[in-house]
């Protein structure tokens, strides 16, 4: 059966109406997610509905200011990566200061220890330490699921006097390096005003040439200059430096909530994997 034209046209023009109301409804949902994720949502006072599928909350997109790594550096370089790399280039990711408890350089403690007077996540280890294992951990685990060379360096003690030990991060990522493995530590920054913000402080110029794997970490991060405090341990010895956030809130919040924790780990190494896949392929 045809129907009149101007029956047509209200059937078209009630389905445009539907179409922007679920539009409406679903940009709704997206900004309830987002405020919920950064722990501000208003409790809810809708009727609970049966439960949803198992589905994992997608991780906040990158963003000026970013949701979830807070400020890039204050303190930008202006190099860029330009060397190819294979696609099957071999990576290290190590975890700061995992060979450096109780030493002068043990990480920080972040703004809950240190200002807040809470308990550190485990005891005998800065609270860096802990979250840095935590995203070397993911880093490693999504990284091989996504196909690259990728694997783990942990050092056999949490404190090593000599930083020329054998089997310290230092001596490990020179071998790595020399032989053309990519080395990565990942750090977190101090709570500001001591913290610079996230960014990759790249391996000096002795080492080699800044590749494209390099550039994309910066891209996404954030970009210290080449020479940052005057050249430091790591990058001399072919450490790249991957400072993936000042350790403050909302980001330690979200890291300490047990409730949250898991997910905003998964997050953060999401975007250092991202990030190394663009760079390699
Ligand atoms: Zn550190």
């Amino acid at each position: 059966m045809r129907l009149p034209a101007w029956m047509q046209r209200r059937r078209f023009a009630s389905g445009l109406v539907i179409t922007a109301l679920s539009l409406g409804t679903l940009a709704m949902t997206k900004a309830a997610e987002q405020r919920n994720w950064l722990g501000t949502a208003e409790p809810s006072n809708e009727p609970a509905e049966q439960p949803a599928p198992e589905q994992a909350d997608p991780c906040p997109s990158p963003a000026t200011p970013d949701p979830l790594l807070g400020p890039r550096t204050k303190k930008p370089g202006s190099w860029v990566g330009r060397s190819p790399v294979q696609t099957n280039l071999p990576i290290v990711v190590m975890a700061g200061h995992a060979d450096s408890q109780g030493t002068a350089s043990p990480g920080t403690p972040g703004y809950a220890v240190h200002k807040q007077k809470r308990p550190p996540m485990q005891p005998g280890i800065r609270d860096e330490l802990f979250w840095n294992r935590q995203v070397q951990a993911a880093v490693v685990s999504q990284g091989q699921a996504r196909g690259l060379n990728i694997r783990a360096y942990t050092p056999p003690s949490i404190s090593i006097a000599n930083d020329d030990d054998s089997s310290t991060n230092w001596s490990k990522a020179k071998v790595f390096s020399e032989r053309g493995e990519y080395v990565l530590e990942i750090h977190f920054d101090a709570y500001r005003p001591h913290g610079f913000g996230s960014g990759l402080i790249p391996v000096l110029a002795n080492v080699r040439e800044l590749n494209v794997v390099d550039e994309s970490l910066a891209q996404a991060f954030g970009r210290y200059p080449r020479f940052f405090r005057g050249g430091l341990g790591g990058p001399r010895r072919g450490i790249g430096i991957l400072e993936i956030a000042i350790l403050e809130p909302p980001l330690e919040t979200n890291l300490r909530d047990p409730s949250s924790r898991e997910h905003t780990v998964n997050c953060l190494a999401e975007r250092v994997v991202n990030a190394i896949v663009q760079g390699v392929s």
